[in-house]
């Protein structure tokens, strides 16, 4: 169960980027973290092992499965969603708050943790990341060329099913730059109205 937002919630100035794997969300992310700190990005809880670089309450929030558990079952997490084998998760109090302060706010999250917070607080504004072309994701999918038919034929069959979720979506902005996209996401941002009630 989504914990449902209610009506004197300040969701106006809340943006969600998401797209299909492989579209460089994460990149534009990193991008608006260097450049844009007028922006709050939300830090998300995980499972996954961190990766080389990632600081804990920075890139995320890093628990074992049983602290994922009890922050669903407290109803701390405004969505969350398995992903490739690990959960992740947006944390709803820190959101709201900044919400409540008046300040933009962004999620990066999977299409399906984007379809959750658009039946919570359908007055978000919802951004579609999409490839320059289906060749360049393919190219991307493909990668190094190391791993096997099958693998790909898989990771290509869900790039396509997640390519049509674009329509779900109120913008698309096409990731033909990290500068452009990066520009183009921050005067989305600015341009929506802090809530007046
Ligand atoms: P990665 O493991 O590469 O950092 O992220 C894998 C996927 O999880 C990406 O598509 C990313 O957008 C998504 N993701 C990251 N944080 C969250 C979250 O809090 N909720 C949901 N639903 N997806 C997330």
């Amino acid at each position: 169960a989504i914990p449902m937002a209610g009506g004197s919630i300040p969701s106006r100035r809340l943006t969600v980027l998401s797209g299909p794997s492989g579209v460089g969300k994460s990149t534009v992310v990193a991008e608006i973290r260097r450049a844009h700190p007028e922006v709050w990005l939300s830090v998300s809880v995980t499972t996954r092992a961190p990766r080389p670089g990632e600081v804990h309450g920075v890139h995320y929030f890093f628990v074992d499965g049983a602290e994922f558990d009890r922050l669903v079952g407290e109803g701390e997490l405004l969505e969350w969603a398995e992903f490739a084998g690990n959960r992740y998760g947006t944390p709803r109090r820190a959101v709201l708050e900044h919400l409540e302060a008046g300040v933009p706010v962004l999620l990066e999250i999977d299409l399906q943790g984007a379809r959750q917070v658009h039946t919570a607080m359908p007055e978000a504004l919802f951004v579609f990341l999409a490839p320059p072309s289906w060749g360049e994701l393919v190219r991307r999918l493909v990668g190094r060329g190391t791993e096997p038919a099958e693998v790909i034929e898989r990771r290509l069959e869900a790039a396509r099913i997640e390519l049509a979720a674009e329509k779900e979506f109120d913008v698309t902005l096409v990731n033909t730059s990290v500068r452009d996209v990066c520009a183009e996401l921050v005067a989305l941002l600015a341009a929506q109205p802090p809530n007046s009630d």
